[in-house]
């Protein structure tokens, strides 16, 4: 049942990866110029009245402040007329981060100090997380709104599944993981790009174990998407989703959310061994289950989230950038 269950899944996220290239390559045919990752430069102090062209390009919407579990607008960006009604929902703004408040456990609130409400449809992004402190403390969180009622609200648990990636993120990139203060040359462990993988991080354990074998064969591809493709059919049995495939810190992402919503695998794949890997961190055993308390996984009236459409930017996390 396991063995089919996967099958199938991976069959959906190869329908889907076709899919995603397909509209991908057509986006960029439409416009050649629009640069398909959004650029953001961190620490960079936001001017709430500053109305540029940096607000219209990038599909942003609305821009809130966190406060624990409390959000308060700092700014509406200039829109398209079409996406005005989107800018106007804030009881939509409000269901989204209802559901985040949800997925967050307490203890891991502080993270958080911005949350935006963007347009995914221009590069297919589902949500992404972005440090606001260049010293890894303090993020935002951005979700596609267009997304995340595209057939009803968090339809198959999808919005669940991109908030528990991108909380993913900022509990393996944050302050306590990595240090901003190393640059690439001076590092000596994994560099995902906000600075060096500390020597116990998460991330760094699942490169020293699984990744760092196959990791020049992995930088040799670079950002060509024919033979990152052919990496994931050949290293397939390593990865969770071919979005795993991306990089080692998407990697965890994902392995992050199997973990979370699905039931410890008992198979021996390295990608099954790389979900075990995190029951060795108690708390991130305690993370998982509060996760799935909040969102009643596992329980007789709640199952996991399905991974069917979810959409993605082929970003590969480079300094900067957000994550995607
Ligand atoms: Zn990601």
């Amino acid at each position: 049942m396991m063995q089919l269950l996967k099958r199938f899944r991976s069959l959906l996220i190869v329908l889907l990866s076709l899919l995603m290239f397909n509209s991908f390559t057509a986006c960029e045919k439409d416009d050649d110029n629009v640069e398909p990752e959004k650029i953001v430069t961190p620490d960079v102090p936001k001017k709430e009245e500053d109305n540029t062209d940096q607000s219209e390009e990038e599909g942003n919407i609305t821009l809130y402040s966190v406060n624990g579990r409390e959000i308060k607008k700092l700014k509406d960006y200039q829109i398209a007329d079409s996406l005005l009604q989107l800018q106007k929902d804030s009881k939509k703004h409000q269901e989204i981060w209802s559901l985040i408040s949800q997925i967050i456990p307490e203890n891991h609130t502080k993270f958080f100090n911005e949350y935006m409400i963007f347009a995914g449809e221009g590069d297919g992004t589902a949500g992404y997380v972005v440090q606001t402190k260049e010293d890894l403390t303090q993020w935002q969180i951005g979700i596609a709104i267009d997304f995340a009622y595209e057939g009803g609200f968090n339809r198959d648990g999808e919005l669940s599944y991109t908030i528990i990636h991108e909380f993913g993120h900022v509990v393996t990139l944050n302050n306590t993981q990595v240090d901003s203060k190393i640059a690439e040359e001076n590092s000596k462990n994994y560099f995902p790009g906000e600075g060096e993988a500390r020597d116990n991080s998460y991330v760094n354990a699942l490169f020293q174990n699984y990744w760092k074998d196959i990791y020049n064969e992995f930088q040799e591809i670079g950002d060509d998407e024919s033979k990152n493709e052919a990496f994931y059919e050949k290293y397939q049995d390593r990865f969770v989703t071919q979005y795993a495939s991306t990089n080692p810190a998407e990697d965890i992402a994902e392995v992050f959310t199997h973990f979370a919503i699905f039931d410890k695998p008992t198979n021996n794949t390295i990608a099954d061994q790389k979900i075990q890997l995190l029951y060795n961190y108690p708390e991130l055993v305690e993370l998982r289950n509060t996760i799935r308390n909040s969102l009643r996984i596992g329980t007789k009236s709640k199952s996991a989230p399905i991974i069917k459409v979810w959409k993605r930017g082929a970003t590969f996390g480079k300094k900067g950038q957000k994550r995607s």
